[in-house]
């Protein structure tokens, strides 16, 4: 079986391997990079994610969230936040150098009030026991996997009965001019930024190119149904430069 790499074709068991080189390559660069790139709107959209999960500030239970790929921690440190007491957040990701800069940050944290444990584990296998967790995130993560049915399925099998899925990644520009612009932008501007930044262009000439064989808003969703989740809702962000998908296990 096939499956993309960008804009090439590779097949499915060499995806991995490839996205891996890429993120273990930019980890100690990438939030420098996240922040140039998006001009800081990453914030706002991974903000709006974590809004839109609504966790609960007082659970009378404890409330678990898996953040899927979770890199460096951006989303988890976001939810622990908003959780007051006896919640627990785990940072699953594949890439040890993003989880190592991960670490890092939660030690600098000022006054956590919930842990977040880090992780090493690939979303199409989650070391996790089924229907484990309350909430499962995943930002800029599904894009990268694989065999995107899987870690559907997986996601699935760890959350309880009515836990909630939201995924958060890049998406299709529904602004007519403005598609034009952002093409430009992600094709020429963003590899150039990568080479001064980061010091070097092929993972940033990669990002842009998931973005563009990433299935639209619909094929999306329908594919987040096929995996056994109901009531699938898309909110687009900056005109459709992102999307979150928010579902609920039936
Ligand atoms: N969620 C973080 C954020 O929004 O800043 C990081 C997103 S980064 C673009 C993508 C992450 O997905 C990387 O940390 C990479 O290691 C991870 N990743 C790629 N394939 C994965 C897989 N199969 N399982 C778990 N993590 C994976």
């Amino acid at each position: 079986m096939e499956t993309s790499f960008g804009f090439r074709t590779v097949p499915v068991e060499e995806k991995q391997g490839l996205v891996n080189r890429v993120f273990d390559r930019v980890a100690s660069r990438y939030d420098l990079m996240n922040d140039a790139m998006s001009g800081g709107l990453h914030r706002a959209w991974k903000d709006a994610m974590v809004a839109w999960l609504g966790a609960p500030r007082r659970p009378r239970t404890v409330y678990r969230v898996i953040d899927v790929a979770g890199g460096t921690g951006d989303v988890a440190f976001r939810v622990a936040r908003g959780i007051e007491v006896r919640g627990a957040v785990t940072v699953a990701d594949i890439s040890p150098e993003m989880l190592a800069v991960g670490a890092r940050r939660d030690a600098r944290r000022l006054r956590p009030t919930t842990p977040c444990r880090f992780v090493a584990a690939n979303a199409e296998a989650l070391p996790l026991e089924d229907r484990s967790h309350d909430a499962y995130t995943i930002a800029f993560g599904i894009r990268n996997v694989a065999r995107r049915d899987v870690a559907l399925a997986e996601a699935h099998r760890v959350l309880r009965r009515g836990g909630r899925f939201l995924c958060l990644e890049f998406s299709r520009v529904d602004v007519p001019g403005l598609a034009a612009l952002y093409d430009a932008y992600s094709f020429r501007a963003i590899p150039a930024m990568g080479r001064a930044i980061a010091g070097d262009a092929e993972p940033y000439r990669y990002l842009v190119e998931s973005i563009r064989t990433f299935p639209n808003p619909g094929r999306f969703a329908a594919e987040i149904e096929r995996a056994g989740f109901g009531a699938v809702k898309v909110r687009l962000l900056s005109g459709g430069v992102a999307a979150i998908h928010s579902a609920f296990k039936l």
